[in-house]
């Protein structure tokens, strides 16, 4: 590769579209171009990168008998009704017509092919047990499309699926792609965590997310400082403190006049000589929202009851409620409920409105509150879980806060933000029973198959890598996924350097290194050092200065030391210092 014919711009500032460290480096290195939101082209040295991301997880997947197969992103939209998903999906999901007017879609996943797949293809137990995987290109209508290549519309999705006759295969499948990940992501060098994830309505059972930990991520996971429990923030069990009190005084209205907000209210009750302090956290929030089922227009009100001291939060509540979708209620939806008084909900009466209620469990059974009476300028005090109000269930919905407590050991819960690396997933039955994947058991009767599903971001992993990894000058590859192995940068004037680096540049194509030669003769040295950082090739030989003295510059990108070797071994100690380089960054 010669930077002479290569078609790579490398770009001096940073471009405005761009706010993630990798998704600018990745423009101003020449990598990936825009074509529109969450849409973009891979260049030479992009592709170089994503091709070696591939390989690996290639590599990995075929160790653990998976085998490949391609699936077409256009799917008829009947295979999806089916599933259910052509509604389910939502907005995500992009949606065209042929000339004759007939559905398809781009295929967001592909279970629902996978499963067909199989259920054309296996009729016995012996068939099993089966994993299948795809490297393929995904489309999703993303809401935000930022973040360049993390985010795409359009975007690189390794799939895998397992197909199973019983439960402990699914386990062993499960198993078999959890070990492989933790294989893929260390030789990709990314640092990562696995998290538990929301199982939502997919059905399944266990479903974990590999996380890399990075401060632009729009995930945001916690992780326990004394145990090794971990999970996603919408996932997140928090410990509940059981109220040891249970012989609770009757409940009492009282007048609290203008405190329709919890900073309003515990400033009255502050006033109000209770033998008790009674602060924010002692008040019950109630906060109403709106849900409707996919597909359908007729949204219904949801009241979510968390202690005041707390938010909901509304990402975490739709991932569980999901597919159903929900979104903040507002004045005219409150309205439509006459009996609703906005800024003095309380629980007590909204069975009667019939308005479902469902509660954080940090508003555990038998725990007391001070809470809306219902009436304007009125609160409840003594208002108590099981005994005044009865939720109709509850779910995870406030916002986990650093220094949450674990509700496995009661350890301090740390927050960080991360990138979504890969998902792994225990499906179960419901694509099998959806489209009748039975196979013939030992004793000839029908079994429904169990169903793994696993995916990798696979041109989200190379955004993943750069953020990780990239360093004030630029970006910093691993040497597995490098565009190159050395980038041989010539300086000075004259012939002589380019001759010598010429030959250098044959002798290490000869050793089987992968060489980006700067034969530029234009650019300053400046310009040349800064491009060679800005791309990231794990070493760069400089052939320049040094050569009067029969030496050349030997740097390493990722320690940043420089050592000069003589010309006559150059060849042979930058193979050394090349394969000396440990596989995984740091
Ligand atoms: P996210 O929560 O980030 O939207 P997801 O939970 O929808 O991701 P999955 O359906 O589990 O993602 O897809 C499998 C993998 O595909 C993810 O772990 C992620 O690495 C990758 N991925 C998902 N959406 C995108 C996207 N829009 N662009 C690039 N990669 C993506
Ligand atoms: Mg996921």
């Amino acid at each position: 590769m010669r930077m002479t014919s290569l078609l790579v711009q490398t770009l001096r500032d940073d471009p405005a579209e761009a706010e993630l460290v990798s998704h600018k480096l990745l423009l101003r290195a020449g990598y990936v171009r825009r074509v529109g939101p969450g849409v973009y082209s891979w260049l030479p040295l992009g592709l170089a990168v994503l091709r070696r991301v591939e390989e690996i997880i290639r590599e990995e997947m075929t160790a653990i008998g998976a085998q490949e197969v391609l699936l077409p992103a256009m799917i008829p939209r009947e295979i999806f009704e089916r599933s259910g998903r052509w509604a389910d999906y939502g907005d995500a999901l992009f949606r065209l017509k042929d000339r004759r007017g007939v559905d398809y879609l781009l295929g967001p996943t592909h279970e629902e092919l996978f499963t067909l797949m199989v259920k054309g293809e296996c009729s016995s137990y012996k068939d099993l047990p089966l994993s299948l995987f795809q490297i393929q290109t995904k489309f999703r209508d993303e809401a935000r499309p930022r973040a360049g290549v993390l985010r795409g519309r359009e975007f690189l999705m390794k799939d895998s699926y397992s197909f199973d006759v019983d439960d402990d295969g699914l386990e062993r499948s499960y198993r078999a792609h959890r070990d492989a990940y933790e294989r893929i992501f260390r030789r990709l060098g990314l640092d990562y965590r696995i998290v538990s994830a929301v199982s939502g309505a997919m059905g399944g059972s266990a479903s974990e997310e590999f996380i890399a930990p990075a401060d632009g991520g729009e995930d945001t996971f916690v992780a326990c400082s004394n145990c090794d429990y971990a999970a996603n923030a919408e996932a997140v069990e928090l410990a509940v403190v059981m109220p040891s009190d249970v012989n609770h005084p009757p409940s009492v209205v009282m007048d609290t006049p203008d405190t329709p907000t919890i900073s309003t209210l515990v400033e009255r009750l502050a006033s109000m000589g209770f033998d008790r302090t009674l602060g924010a956290a002692d008040t019950l929030k109630n906060v109403v929202v709106k849900t409707r089922p996919p597909g359908t227009d007729s949204w219904s009100l949801l009241v979510v009851g968390v202690p005041g001291d707390r938010e909901v939060d509304m990402k975490r509540l739709g991932a569980q409620l999901e597919p159903i979708e929900v979104a903040p209620a507002e004045g005219a939806d409150l309205e439509s409920v006459p009996g609703l008084v906005r800024g003095y909900i309380g629980p007590q009466r909204l069975a009667e409105l019939g308005v479902r209620y469902l509660v954080d469990p940090l508003v555990a059974e038998g725990s007391s509150w001070v809470t809306g009476a219902n009436e304007p300028g009125r609160h409840a005090i003594d208002v108590v879980r099981g005994r005044d109000f009865q939720p109709d269930g509850e779910i995870g919905a406030v916002e986990v806060r650093d220094g949450d407590r674990c509700a496995r050991c009661g350890g301090l819960l740390r927050i960080a933000r991360g990138i979504e690396l890969g998902h792994v997933f225990q499906l179960g039955r419901k694509y099998a029973q959806a489209f009748g994947l039975d196979v013939t058991g030992p004793d000839g009767r029908a079994l429904t198959v169990t169903m793994g599903s696993y995916g990798i971001g696979v041109s989200r992993a190379v955004a993943a890598i750069a953020e990780q990894t990239a360093d004030g000058s630029g970006l910093r590859w691993p040497a597995s996924v490098a565009p190159a192995d050395v980038h041989l940068v010539v300086t000075g004037k004259g012939d002589e350097p380019y001759e010598h680096a010429e030959a250098l540049a044959g002798q290490l194509q000869d050793l089987g290194l992968r060489v980006l030669y700067d034969d530029r003769v234009g650019p300053s040295a400046g310009v040349k050092f800064a491009d060679s950082e800005l791309l990231g090739i794990p070493v760069v030989v400089v052939a320049g200065r040094g050569l009067a003295q029969g030496v050349i510059e030997v740097r390493e990108r990722w320690s940043g030391t420089r050592s000069d070797v003589p010309l006559g071994e150059a060849s042979r100690r930058i193979a050394e210092i090349v394969a000396g380089r440990p596989a995984v960054s740091g």
